[in-house]
């Protein structure tokens, strides 16, 4: 194989993807092989570009061999010896990048950091299959729309205040003991925090029943008494009601984490022990090969109350501190932009490249010593390895960059930008 290749991703069907062709996921899975139809009845909600061997990518000329098995024929040129030694694999990639095309909430979740992922892989391997942790990047490629952190302090008490049934929820004496205790210039950040993990637990602790009977009230007041919630949060809380009726997610979700609001191309990294949740739009995302998954709401899946409760940070740093500032790419040049997504972790960065929308334009990418995975988003182009022939780069395109090549990149679409995501991992 030459250093640069095609490759087919693979699309998962979950049940909260956006329909048929209204998927970016579905689109680019057809766009990349057509050969492949769009039910319009299906949703099509994350298209996987990796190596995991639940859904791993194929080889676009030869679809019975999978990626690994190239990487697996020489780690060394395609994963690198610095790879190979820090991840200890020779067969997968330290990321997974996907595509995500989300039309319903997403469990609330946290992820735990390594040495908590060690503790719990260790007492329940069922549910938590590894010992890694999980650091999870979103990039916005549409209006994207998102649950990360708990808000501020104040915030949360000016709406235990004003909600009757998130304070009945809570409480009268631990609301009371809340608010008094946050405005407290004696009482410390951390006992403030554990005022908040209070909170917090109290709602998760409720039994299902008890909450729904709060909810209904809640979303019937959103309609009798909108200017009570303003009319974003009644509108999330009743639109996360039809998706989850009565669900806690509607209290610790909605109530207590902040509601995020990214344009395409801004980011966020989502932090170790951080509650988050994806709410609509179509995301990059990228994140290390693990399972572990803490949740918290809006999922009829396992919660392990007790562990969340315990784990969580409890920190309350202001949206714009989550998001994930984009840095310039030394390492490109020509007539494209260039913008380096680089969390503080060694599994993955992400890069954004980006061609007005004119034929003709050409930029380069100088190697990095790891694997790389590209996707096109939109236009179309062409790729090449440094002294390789020229290859389509159109919209859904996927390939594999094996490390240390040189890429040139040329535009041939007017119509829209010729976007590029690159995903790679350099130690
Ligand atoms: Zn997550």
């Amino acid at each position: 194989m030459s250093s640069l290749f095609p490759i087919l991703g693979a699309a998962q069907n979950y049940a909260w993807g956006k329909i048929g062709s209204q998927s970016a996921v579905a689109r680019y899975a057809h766009d990349n092989d057509p050969s492949l139809s769009i039910d319009e009845s299906e949703p099509f909600a994350e298209l996987w570009m990796g190596t995991h061997p639940k859904a791993p990518a194929v080889i676009s000329n030869d679809k019975s061999k999978k990626l690994s098995d190239v990487i697996s024929s020489d780690p060394e040129k395609y994963l690198g010896q610095s790879v190979i030694s820090r991840f200890g694999s020779k067969t997968e990639l330290p990321f997974l990048f996907k595509v995500l095309s989300i039309n319903k909430v997403l469990s609330i979740q946290a992820h735990p950091d390594k040495s908590l992922g060690a503790q719990l892989h260790a007492k329940d391997p069922d549910h938590y299959p590894d010992s890694n942790h999980k650091p999870e990047m979103a990039v916005a490629i549409t209006d994207f729309e998102a649950f990360c952190g708990f808000q501020p302090l104040d915030q949360i008490d000016a709406l235990l205040q004003k909600i009757p049934e998130f304070h009945q929820l809570v409480g009268a004496d631990l609301a009371q003991k809340y608010h008094v205790g946050i405005s407290k210039s004696s009482l410390s950040k951390n006992d403030k925090k554990k005022l908040l993990q209070a909170v917090f637990g109290q709602i998760m602790k409720t039994p299902e029943d008890v909450v729904a009977k709060y909810a209904a009230n809640m979303v019937a007041r959103t309609n009798q008494q909108p200017e009570v919630f303003g009319s974003v949060l009644a509108d999330l809380i009743q639109r996360l009601n039809q998706q989850f009726p009565g669900d806690v997610g509607l209290f610790c979700g909605c109530l207590m984490l902040n509601h995020c609001f990214l344009k395409s191309g801004e980011a966020m990294f989502l932090q170790a022990r951080e509650p988050h949740a994806y709410i609509s739009g179509d995301i990059m995302e990228c994140m290390a090969a693990s399972d572990n998954v803490i949740r918290a709401g809006f999922t009829p899946k396992f919660k392990d109350v007790e562990t969340l409760v315990s784990s969580l940070t409890y920190s309350t740093d202001p949206v714009e501190d989550q998001k994930q500032k984009p840095v310039a790419f030394s390492r490109g040049s020509g007539d494209a932009q260039f913008a380096l997504y680089d969390p503080p972790i060694d599994e993955f960065s992400v890069l954004q490249v980006k061609f007005d929308s004119k034929k003709g334009n050409v930029a380069t990418m100088k190697g990095v010593d790891g694997p790389s995975i590209i996707i096109v988003t939109e236009g179309s182009g062409e790729i090449a390895a440094k002294d390789e022939k020229a290859q389509k780069a159109e919209t859904g395109h996927i390939f594999f960059l094996a490390p240390r090549t040189e890429v040139v990149m040329s535009s041939k679409s007017t119509d829209a930008p010729f976007t590029l995501y690159r995903a790679f991992c350099e130690l």
